[in-house]
């Protein structure tokens, strides 16, 4: 997969997290795919073979997780 750089990290994650409010860049969420408490604006943007675009977790390519697996770290 591709690596996406993201001119504006807020706006597109706003346009493209998959749940009702987008978290700020500054929050702090887990990963339960790798466990690691991360920074959402850390996030990284790959891209599949048909081009379809998806938000990853910093850890990525070590991790496997997308933001669909971030959980509140509290
Ligand atoms: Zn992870």
């Amino acid at each position: 997969m591709e690596e996406i750089k993201i001119e504006d990290k807020q706006q597109y994650l706003n346009d493209n997290y998959p749940f009702e409010e987008a978290p700020k860049l500054t929050d702090k969420k887990k990963c339960i795919h790798c466990g690691s408490i991360i920074t959402v604006g850390d996030y990284k943007v790959f891209k599949d073979e048909v081009g379809e675009e998806y938000i990853y977790c910093p850890n990525a390519p070590k991790c496997d997780g997308t933001v669909i697996d971030w959980f509140d770290a509290d």
